[in-house]
């Protein structure tokens, strides 16, 4: 990928903190929860600082690590999870920006689930790139949170890279919702498909529906 101008990075950031501040608007990452990044180029990548109000999110408040998380700028603290989101950009070359929400229904969902969500029935499952019809099913893996980072970003790593055919996300348990897609758009959008979803699954519990 070519170096990106300096305006092209300011676009990036203005859209990264446009979806931020949506995203926290909605209440899915309050008190400083959650972190989303952008892809720079194929080294090095922007995201959310550590304890930074999502609602309010700006330009500022972002910062550049390259793939293995380092900073650039060493006096600078990026999101705890930069593992995370650092893992998904080497492991795939094709991811352009990363989400990670701490709504309500992912955290409940996560907390009574085994290793996975299943979704099947739902339009909205089309939201999803490669998921063309409500039929298909949709499986979100469930990690087991863990405060290690690098060690809970390896199990990520070594499950998805087993996959066949996974959705663009992941849960951690008690904890929240991974998203992601080839740019901001897609991973927004898969991000909003994926907490409408989670949502309809946990109404539909408290309902006693299927
Ligand atoms: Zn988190």
């Amino acid at each position: 990928m070519h170096q990106l101008e300096k305006s092209d990075l300011q676009l990036l950031s203005q859209s990264l903190c446009g979806v931020a501040r949506v995203f926290g608007a909605r209440q899915w990452c309050l008190a400083t929860s959650g972190n989303f990044s952008v892809r720079i180029d194929k080294n090095s990548l922007l995201i959310t600082q550590s304890g930074k109000d999502k609602s309010e999110l700006a330009p500022d408040d972002l910062m550049r690590c390259d793939l293995d998380g380092t900073p650039a700028d060493a006096t600078l603290r990026p999101s705890a999870e930069t593992a995370l989101h650092a893992c998904l950009y080497r492991r795939d070359a094709a991811i352009g920006a990363v989400f990670h929400t701490h709504s309500v229904s992912s955290t409940l969902l996560s907390r009574a689930a085994g290793t996975s969500v299943e979704f099947s029935g739902y339009e909205m499952q089309k939201a999803l790139a490669g998921f063309e019809s409500h039929e298909n099913r949709v499986t979100l893996t469930v990690f087991d949170n863990s405060q290690d980072l690098p060690e809970l970003a390896k199990r990520v790593q070594a499950r998805l890279a087993k996959a066949s055919c996974p959705a663009p996300g992941f849960l951690i348990r008690g904890h929240g919702l991974y998203a992601w897609g080839k740019d901001i758009a897609e991973a927004r959008r898969h991000t909003e498909g994926l907490e409408f979803l989670l949502s309809c699954l946990w109404q539909a519990r408290l309902a006693g529906l299927q």
